[in-house]
């Protein structure tokens, strides 16, 4: 761990030490500022990470690049056979799996890091509320424009006589899944609290 003078002591900066990677926040903040994701630098993080425990454990040498093994720590995108070879790969080379399946840093993590710990702000003239409500005016109208559709669509094919239906209602729901842990949420829910799986 790290004193409170050398940094700001979250996560993103206790994988760092412990993992001995250099990172300048100051490039952490330009990159982010210059329009690179959240989601891309934290990308690169874990795959830093994952490159630093693959060569302490000498793993390197081995067939592993770190692509694969990011994908299956993180990700859905291999097979699940696939994922549990290259974990038993892992684990006979001597990673602790485990142990570095937790360092992983969630893009929540490195967005506090930008915005509390460095206090690090993007050049925009909307506040997060004003860009929330610009949000859902957005995602609300497509939706309203949705039912709008399906009603006509409904209503020109029960006029030549190719729908059977009585009188309708057409409702669009919107769901936003949170692909951590898999709760289901309303879309403002998720635009305003996010998911509280990423809440601690
Ligand atoms: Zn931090
Ligand atoms: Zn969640």
């Amino acid at each position: 761990m790290t004193g409170k003078e050398d940094g700001c002591g979250c996560k993103v900066e206790s994988v760092r030490t412990d993992y001995g990677l250099q990172y300048r926040d100051d490039q952490l903040v330009q990159k982010w500022q210059s329009g690179v994701s959240v989601r891309k630098l934290t990308e690169n993080l874990n795959k830093d990470i994952i490159e630093a425990a693959l060569s302490a454990a000498n793993v390197t040498q081995h067939q592993w690049s770190r692509s694969p093994v990011y994908e299956a720590l993180t990700t859905d995108e291999l097979s699940e056979a696939e994922e549990i070879e290259i974990r038993r790969e892992l684990d006979r080379a001597g990673v602790d799996v485990e142990q570095l399946s937790s360092d992983l840093v969630s893009h929540q993590t490195v967005y506090r890091h930008l915005k509390q710990c460095l206090g690090a702000t993007k050049d925009d003239s909307q506040t997060p509320d004003e860009r929330r409500q610009k949000a859902k005016d957005t995602v609300f109208a497509l939706q309203q424009r949705l039912e709008t559709v399906t009603e006509s669509t409904l209503e020109t094919l029960q006029s030549a006589g190719i729908a059977d239906l009585g009188e309708t209602d057409v409702l669009v729901d919107l769901n936003v899944v949170c692909s951590d842990c898999g709760r289901s949420m309303g879309f403002e829910t998720a635009v305003r609290d996010g998911c509280s799986c990423n809440n601690t």
